[in-house]
């Protein structure tokens, strides 16, 4: 058994109650990082996923790749959404349990990868600038002392409190032009689960380290939701509870 905690990223898209239903069916609560400019197109989406017992994370308002944009908009793409997400838990009269962010991407304001430790002194200050706007707002991580890889544990250890992921789904990659890692259907994203890569975010196979799976809340992979949550279940993952 893999012990997990489950991650959905992105919208919320028109199938979000649907999905949301999958997971509830299957008793797995999640955080849904989700755009302010879908909330905005669609609150009541966002709101059933409150009211439904999941936690709604902030995932940026247009996800943006943060190094590409200016430290006043990367603050403005953090707060208003961050407020949109206030506004939601009051409407649902749900108290909000936690502030959760994830960048688009993993791109943290640097061009380099998440993974990376590399950063020029002003990569740094800047990745550290926009960590503060996150901690000023009251962002948090989990200590996640169960997660045993060493990137893991060494960005954990830095004082970020965006969150990361161990295991991408990848079943984004199924609607791209060129599918990356050659990854074109269902059976190609349960093929990727058994992999064994463990510190290069593909070790589902390994047994000592818990994950934080994502999957992606988009509108052309909506029939994949459920059955890569069951190929997960199948595998052996277990998600746990945020709250
Ligand atoms: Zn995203």
């Amino acid at each position: 058994m893999k012990q997990a905690y489950l991650t959905i990223d992105d919208g919320p898209s028109v199938d979000r109650k649907a999905k949301v239903d999958v997971l509830n069916r299957h008793q797995i609560q999640a955080v849904w990082f989700c755009m302010g400019v879908d909330m905005e197109a669609r609150p009541e989406d966002a709101l059933y996923t409150i009211e439904a017992g999941h936690i709604v994370g902030n995932h940026s308002f247009s996800h943006p790749d943060f190094s590409e944009i200016s430290l006043e908009q990367a603050r403005d793409e953090i707060v208003s959404t961050d407020q949109m997400i206030e506004d939601l838990y009051q409407k649902a009269g749900v108290p909000r349990p936690v502030k959760l962010f994830r960048f688009p991407y993993g791109k943290e304001g640097a061009a380099k990868p998440f993974f990376n430790f590399d950063y020029t002194p002003e990569e740094f200050e800047r990745v550290t600038e926009i960590q503060k706007v996150l901690k000023d707002l009251g962002y948090v991580t989990f200590p996640f002392e169960e997660i045993r890889y060493r990137y893991f544990q060494g960005l954990r250890d830095s004082g970020r409190v965006d969150w990361l992921w161990t295991y991408d789904a990848m079943e984004w990659c199924v609607f791209q032009e060129k599918p990356p890692f050659g990854v074109k259907c269902l059976d190609d994203v349960l093929e990727m689960m058994d992999l064994d890569l463990p510190e290069r975010f593909m070790g589902l196979n390994y047994p000592d380290s818990e994950e934080i799976v994502v999957i992606h809340d988009h509108p052309q992979t909506s029939a994949l939701f459920e059955p890569v949550v069951r190929g997960l279940l199948d595998k052996g993952v277990r998600f746990k509870r945020f709250t």
